[in-house]
């Protein structure tokens, strides 16, 4: 399938290169101007192609920072396989710090499998569906919870429906050697990076790995040792001594099950959360209440969990609006 948007590295070409995807975009400042997408591509001995993308919402940075300096660390010598890392995706909302493309409003992970030529972020997801993930053995896209949620760190995978799929899917999140893996097995919509990957077989992961629009080091931490724990797993590098994980340190498992897990606002005001990030609640316990803006004699309106589970995800900006996510749960399941 045609797509307008040009690599300018070579994807074959032994050892690493740095460049941009180019993408034509013409508007009033710049006739034939174009978004570009920085891209580095890392060709060592033959072996499995490992794709890393970062920034398919503009502000989440645990990853992208992590992939960076993977990507200053990597040596193509030491490599079997091909690296191939995008820490900026959706590259317009990067540079503005937003979830969203400022160029369309898109967003990229509600965007796949892509459309060529309807703007940007549909351009951006087509070339990933259409060039890069079909040259990918396994695929990593790493997330945050950005401006509006804080998230417990952990990596995810997502339900496929493919049994071989999933279970090379949880193997590698056990590889990873995050603390926490969650398995989104309630995901009713395709159109995420992570759904295309699934429908392609490309072995894929996930994760949130902070939020609250900032760096978390423990993050970034997780992510660059997660990596090379995966890399050593697929036999792409040496296993380091230094990337073992402390002690006996088993990766707790939680899935998120189904939409009773998420707490939305019924009212609009400030949140006063009256939970933390990993504590464990059973159903009926408040969650946090909301406050009102005016009227100095209303109450506070209770919200609560409807189920058992542990707090995966909590809204950050105390403003908040009918029908925002205040909170969300994932249930333990046997590891
Ligand atoms: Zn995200």
């Amino acid at each position: 399938m045609s797509t307008s948007i040009w690599a300018s590295v070579d994807y074959d070409r032994p050892g690493k290169q740095t460049g941009d995807l180019w993408l034509p975009y013409s508007v009033h400042r710049s006739a034939y101007g174009n978004l570009t997408i920085p891209l580095a591509v890392v060709n060592g001995a033959p072996g499995p192609t490992l794709l890393l993308t970062g920034g398919t919402h503009g502000d989440e940075y645990e990853g992208p920072v992590a992939f960076r300096r993977l990507l200053r660390w990597i040596d193509p010598a030491a490599l079997r396989g091909r690296l191939i890392i995008l820490p900026a995706l959706n590259a317009p909302a990067v540079r503005a710090g937003l979830r969203t493309s400022p160029e369309d409003g898109g967003n990229l992970n509600r965007a796949y499998p892509g459309e060529p030529f309807a703007g940007p972020t549909a351009a951006i997801a087509h070339y990933v569906s259409t060039v890069l993930l079909p040259m990918a053995d396994f695929y990593h896209d790493a997330h945050a919870g950005g401006s509006s949620l804080a998230y417990l760190p952990f990596v995810s995978l997502r339900r496929s429906g493919d049994d071989a799929l999933d279970a090379a899917a949880l193997a590698a999140a056990r590889a990873y050697g995050a603390p926490n893996i969650q398995i989104w097995g309630y995901s009713p919509d395709p159109r995420l990076s992570t759904a295309e990957a699934n429908r392609q077989k490309v072995v894929s992961l996930g994760g949130e790995f902070g939020g609250r629009g900032t760096v978390s080091r423990e993050g970034v931490a997780l992510v660059e040792r997660g990596v090379r724990r995966l890399m050593a797993q697929w036999n792409m590098i040496e296993a380091r001594p230094e990337d073992a994980l402390p002690g006996e340190s088993p990766a707790r498992t939680v899935e998120v099950s189904g939409r009773d897990c998420y707490v939305y606002a019924m009212r609009s005001g400030i949140f006063e959360p009256a939970v933390d990030l990993g504590d464990s609640v059973v159903g009926g316990d408040l969650c946090g209440a909301v406050w009102g803006l005016e009227d100095i004699a209303d109450p506070p309106h209770d919200q609560r969990f409807s189920r058992d589970g542990i707090v995966m995800c909590l809204r950050h900006p105390g403003l908040v609006q009918k029908g925002d996510c205040l909170a969300h749960l994932a249930i333990e399941v046997p590891s």
